[in-house]
């Protein structure tokens, strides 16, 4: 069976198609600058991309051009549109009712639209991408997997804020959790790596890149994650703050004079390694930045390793030990450099690494860098969510 993978942002549409006879990803592409005027990408393992600009005014023409291209005589992958057996949607925000990958029906289309409210970045593409898919293949069945519900075994005192309870009542502001579908494969990948049971061991999975999270497995479970109502909370991102002292808002829009907008848009994008640093967000350039000698670009990284570990050791007095430490995404999969910083002086928790097994692994390879004798087994795992939607994907539709 193939399964096509649809990831649609506010402008972009990004897709893979899987044969998951093999698992082998077999075309793979991404539209851009949709409603603006349009482009695509598109590849085929062992072929030449074929790139070009395409008016796209919205996703149903994106979705159409995907599937033009996917049956071309010429740069195609199928016969026939009949050969995709199900399509798998990638959907950030599930709520608390989507607790598990589940078929994209009337019922379930209906109760995302009711939580774009909590989930205004990126509900509304996603239910595009989801309408345009039902548009154009209105036979095969629409899959949801939603980064939100690899949490929906986090206890209550991780995810209700102290706050007034009616908060959590009236206006459902509580922790949801994001990147829950990279920590669920890149936590399986981890127990597989370590040939134990994965309801057997206590995982932490480090998703570091542009937006970073951490999460606690124990037993199987997610019981904690550094994401929160929305994928602001936690650690210093990119652009975005992560937690910071909740007064600082009030109190920088009165001084600065900032509209609700205004102050998200502050903490959103002109925050974390770029806020900081004032050279850029991409973690590359901080780091060349710091090489070269500015005191902001390495206090920038600094401030995002002492929160790394502060969450790490947090999650372990949590889960009262931990078996695996797990690096994944951007930054986590090939900046050694942050991973070094990351684990050294955590031996008091039973983590050490070593440094020529850390820094001998390739860029976007997968390994261990654990030091001989380590307490906890430290592992680089690349993370491929696709794989997972289509996996789930694949599950919901041979089942039902
Ligand atoms: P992601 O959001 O997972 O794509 O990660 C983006 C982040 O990963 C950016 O901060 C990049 O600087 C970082 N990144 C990507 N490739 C590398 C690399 N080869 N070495 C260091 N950092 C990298």
């Amino acid at each position: 069976m193939k399964i096509l993978v649809v990831n649609a942002g506010s402008s972009s549409l990004k897709y893979q198609l899987f044969d998951m006879d093999t698992g082998v990803v077999i075309a793979k592409g991404n539209c851009e600058k949709i409603g603006i005027d349009g482009s695509i990408t598109h590849k085929r393992p062992g072929k030449e991309p074929y790139k070009a600009d395409v008016a796209l005014n919205n996703h149903d023409d994106a979705i159409a051009l995907v599937l033009k291209l996917l049956t071309d005589p010429e740069l195609g992958v199928l016969a026939d549109i009949s050969e995709i057996g199900a399509v798998g949607h990638r959907v950030a925000h599930g709520g608390e009712r989507l607790r598990g990958s589940t078929l994209l029906d009337d019922a379930a289309l209906a109760y995302l639209n009711s939580i774009v409210e909590i989930n205004p970045l990126h509900g509304p593409p996603a239910i595009k991408g989801i309408e345009a898919c039902r548009r154009k293949m209105p036979s095969v069945p629409q899959v949801g997997v939603f980064d939100t519900s690899f949490y929906s075994t986090v206890p209550e005192k991780a995810y209700i804020y102290p706050l007034p309870y009616e908060l959590y009542e009236q206006y459902k502001i509580r922790r949801y959790g994001f990147h829950g579908t990279s920590h669920r494969y890149v936590s399986a990948a981890a127990a597989e790596l370590a040939g134990r049971a994965y309801d057997d061991l206590k995982i932490i999975v480090c998703h570091i890149g542009n937006g970073s999270s951490i999460t606690a497995i124990d037993h199987g479970r997610a019981v904690d994650t550094s994401m929160g109502f929305t994928p602001q909370e936690g650690l210093p991102m990119g652009t975005r703050s992560g937690t910071i002292d909740p007064t600082v808002v009030p109190y920088i829009m009165k001084k600065m004079n900032l509209t609700a907008d205004e102050v998200e848009d502050l903490l959103n994008r002109k925050s974390g390694l770029l806020g900081v640093s004032g050279v850029s967000s991409d973690c590359r350039f901080v780091m060349e930045a710091e090489a070269k000698g500015d005191k902001r670009a390495a206090l920038a990284l600094d401030i995002l390793v002492h929160y790394m570990k502060k969450i790490i050791g947090s999650y372990i007095a949590e889960m009262n030990g931990l078996d695996v430490l797990c690096f994944t995404a951007g930054i986590g999969e090939n900046d050694a450099d942050i991973r070094a910083r990351v684990t050294k002086d955590m031996d008091y928790l039973g983590i050490a690494v070593d440094a020529a097994r850390n820094e001998g692994l390739g860029r976007g390879n997968k390994g261990e860098i654990s030091a001989d004798g380590a307490r906890v087994r430290t592992f680089v795992i690349p993370t491929d969510e696709e794989f997972m939607i289509a996996k789930d994907t694949y599950e919901i539709v041979t089942k039902s």
